[in-house]
């Protein structure tokens, strides 16, 4: 288990553990990475620089002062055992979960979202899974491999009783796309299906992940697997917005990778979407 840490971002507003409805925690974790490595550096940057953003927010006029959040800082990773590190995950989320607790955590790379998700499969059977990115993430291998960032959401579907929902997709290969169109509901390079997305969705849990990649690399440098022709802040923040309306169960923020990001953009923008997703979580 993961021990509590002395809140260290936005002094002042996390709770403890057990007085919290919110549980956020780091997963420095990027084993898998086959391009730019260095995913497992996020965490500690977004509690450097979170300070710098207010608490509240505008766009759905709430503020993270009253909402009951704890902050459980990193994860201790085992590396070179990719087997044992997705097991310990599995087991801190299950034991969260039994709290009756939302996690939100922070990357790492995305493989980190397969042993989040399984354990909240087992509580909501029903769980839908919203997935933002630039990439499929939906090869059945890759390099060989079962278990990496590029077949996190195969493994996840294969799981999943409910739909997989995703936004934003524009690299992949033409097995992957061809596999989305037959098993996913595919919405490539934008957001645009969104609000039909809520609406199917109704009153079901749902899980949100967000690889950051899917925002365009003009304002997002810092990650691993830059892709052009990404969605801008806006777009994406007009995406996240409506899910308020859902029932929202679990989210992560992955892929934010600080030391290519040089003028600190991507950190910026990726602690603006944390606190929107505490928040519609709340
Ligand atoms: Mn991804
Ligand atoms: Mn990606």
């Amino acid at each position: 288990m993961i021990k509590e840490q002395v809140p260290n971002i936005h002094t002042g507003i996390f709770s403890s553990y057990v007085d919290s409805d919110v549980v956020v925690f780091g997963i420095p974790y990027d084993g898998t990475a086959s391009y730019r490595p260095g995913a497992r550096f996020g965490p500690q940057k977004i509690r450097q620089e979170i300070d710098g953003i207010e608490t509240y927010s505008p766009y759905i006029n709430k503020d993270l002062c009253d909402c009951k959040i704890c902050d459980m800082g990193d994860m201790p990773l085992f590396f070179g055992n990719t087997q044992t590190m997705l097991d310990n995950i599995n087991s801190e989320i299950q034991h969260i979960l039994k709290d009756d607790k939302k996690t939100v955590v922070l990357g790492g790379e995305h493989l980190i979202s397969l042993p989040i998700i399984e354990p909240y499969i087992k509580k909501y059977p029903n769980l839908h899974v919203i997935h933002f990115d630039a990439h499929a993430d939906l090869r059945n291998e890759f390099l060989g491999e079962r278990l990496s960032h590029a077949t996190v959401m195969r493994r996840i579907f294969e799981k999943l009783n409910g739909t997989l929902w995703q936004f934003g997709i524009r690299s992949g290969t033409r097995e992957e796309f061809a596999f989305a169109d037959e098993n996913t509901r595919i919405n490539k390079f934008d957001l645009n299906g969104i609000k039909e997305a809520v609406c199917t969705i109704g009153s079901a849990p749902v899980y949100v992940t967000l690889d950051i990649d899917v925002l365009d690399p003009s304002i997002m440098p810092g990650t691993g697997t830059p892709e052009a022709g990404g969605v801008t802040f806006n777009e994406l923040i007009a995406g996240i917005l409506p899910l308020s309306e859902l029932n929202i169960v679990g989210a992560d923020i992955v892929e934010l990778s600080p030391h290519y990001d040089p003028s600190g953009v991507s950190t910026s923008v990726a602690c603006k979407l944390l606190r929107e997703l505490l928040l519609i979580i709340s």
